[in-house]
Parts: C-alpha cells; structure tokens; sequence
C-alpha cells in the first residue's frame, strides 16, 4: 500500500470540526414513547461525542465509544458506570459521522433520542443549520491494519484496512417488499447526504405487539418508520428510495462504528448484521494491538485504497 511507503509525504492534514452555535429540537423517542428535547452543543477539539442527560442531577455524561454500549435490541443504547443511559443514539451519531463532527455535546432530557422521520436527515439539518466550524487540531482517526471479521448464523461482518470508510452492506429478507438488496457507498459529507440519510428505520407490523410488550416500539409509527405488512409498505407515500432499507442499514453500520471514537479508515463488508454485530466487530477490532492504531488524520490516508476484503470469519462466541 503506497500510503505506508515511509518516503511518501503525509499529505494535508484533516482537521477536526465542531458546531458553529448550539441547536436543538424536539420530538418522540422510538422505543420509549417519551417525549425528548436535544440540543446539540459546540465542544473543545478532543471532547469527542458526549451525551448528557439534562434531567438527572449527577454522572449524567456518557461518552460515544464502543464501550459503553449496554444494548443492541434493535437500537444502539450507551450507558455510564452510574447507569445512566440513552437509547437509539446510532442514527444522530450517523449525522455527525457524515457531517465530519469530531466534537459534540448532545444533551438530551429523557432516556432516548427522539426519533424525528426516522432517519439522519432532520440531525444533518440541523448541523447543517447551526454551521461547522474547523478546530486546531488534527482529526484523530482509527486506522485498520488488518482485516477482522465475524459470522453469527448467516450475519457476517468483515472491516479490512482502507481509507475514506467505504461500506458494501447486503440485507436479505423473506418479504418481496424488501427481499435482498445491496449497496456500496463511500463516506464523504454529500454522498452521505443525499444516498443515505433520508433512509428511514423499517419494521414489520406482526412484531409490534410483540415489541411493545418488550417495551420497544413504543413511539413507532408511520411517522417515523416505514412499515411492512407481508409483502406491502404500509406507508401511503411509500418508500424514499426503492432500496430503502439497505440505505437504512449503510445508515444504522455508519453511526454505531462512529462509536470507534473517530473516524474510521476502512473498508467494511457487512451481510445481514445489524447493531449488535456493528458493536462486537469493533470489539473485535480494538481486542488485539495489532489490527489498528490511532493516527492523525491527513488527506493522504483517506485516498488510501484497499484491496479485495479477505479474511475467514471468527463465529461469534455464545
Ligand atoms: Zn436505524
């Protein structure tokens, strides 16, 4: 790979990017049904992405990182060593993932974030809106060096070295609404924009009561998701895209690796997986020394290219 060749020049570097103002807005949490302020807010180069919950008094902080992921039911949730937690934080973190925000405060004063159309677009418009602003420092990435890769059943997740993060997802459902559909995007702040954001969140009808009793789903609705009834959407305007749904995947993959607390230079394959895989392959990825380090971002390592993606895949243990 040239971009390792130690005669090469590193290139311009990439520096990291906050909000210009704070900006908020207001809505339903999906699987909570609680109603939810969130304000983003402007952080110091290095913060990183943090979320504070408003309404407790103390450990309200939780920071965005892999760690801290306590569940991945259908959402992504992060949660401190106190307990306190936020749910469904995948599809903001996909806005400032795309957006290229290294630095953010999300405060919120309920348990989950709200749901808005159930897509990244009404989060990218609103930083869109509040403006980004270039700090000093330089944007700190996560390089992969080597391929890593995990199988569940028929999921499979694979994350090879690369630049820019480029990401082949491939979903395959019984519902011809849906059946399989593949995808392959690079991301880059106005491919982001126009090719996955606006994906919606789907779910099928015959699991809602089901997910209700669960309590999931609560604050789902055609408002926020589109719906499947057998082989029907049941939407009236029906889909944004007519691959939608693997749009929403790319979208989902996107904003739980955004919780590797960088960018990340890599080429991702990902089969049928979904949050709980999105986590434990970065798992993975961070168990061994070997398969990545932390470097200063230039542009040199995003044009990076990577080769075909190789690798067996490890089964997922239990
Ligand atoms: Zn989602």
């Amino acid at each position: 790979m040239a971009s390792r060749s130690p005669t090469r020049r590193a290139g311009p570097i990439v520096r990291q990017k906050t909000l210009k103002s704070a900006i908020g807005c207001t809505g339903i949490g999906l699987h909570s049904g609680a109603k939810v302020r969130m304000t983003l807010h402007p952080a110091a180069s290095d913060t990183g992405i943090v979320f504070r919950r408003r309404d407790l008094d103390r450990d309200n902080e939780i920071a965005a990182l892999w760690t801290n992921v306590s569940d991945t039911r259908l959402c992504s949730r992060l949660s401190n060593a106190s307990g306190a937690s936020v749910m469904t934080v995948e599809h903001v973190m996909a806005a400032l993932a795309g957006a290229e925000i290294d630095n953010c405060i999300v405060e919120v004063n309920g348990p989950e974030i709200p749901a808005m159309d159930g897509s990244a677009a009404p989060f990218l418009f609103l930083i869109e809106c509040a403006g980004v602003t270039e700090q000093p420092l330089p944007r700190r990435a996560i390089q992969v060096l080597r391929p890593v890769s995990l199988a569940d059943g028929d999921k499979r997740m694979t994350i090879a070295p690369g630049g820019t993060l480029t990401i082949d997802c491939t979903i395959d459902f019984d519902s011809t609404a849906i059946s399989r559909q593949s995808i392959t995007t690079t991301l880059e702040t106005a491919t982001f924009r126009e090719d996955i954001a606006r994906a919606r969140t789907f779910g099928f009808a015959h699991e809602v009561a089901q997910l209700r009793a669960a309590g999931l789903a609560r604050g789902g609705s055609l408002e926020n998701a589109v719906v499947i009834d057998g082989d029907r959407v049941l939407n009236a305007d029906g889909v944004r895209f007519p691959d939608e749904f693997v749009r929403h995947k790319v979208l989902d993959c996107v904003g739980d690796l955004y919780l590797a607390g960088g960018p990340l230079l890599a080429r991702v394959r990902s089969e049928r997986a979904g949050h709980e895989l999105n986590n434990l392959i970065l798992r993975e990825l961070f168990s061994r020394d070997a398969t990545w380090r932390r470097v200063d971002l230039t542009e040199d390592l995003l044009a990076a290219t990577s080769g075909p993606i190789r690798g067996q895949p490890q089964l997922v243990a239990g």
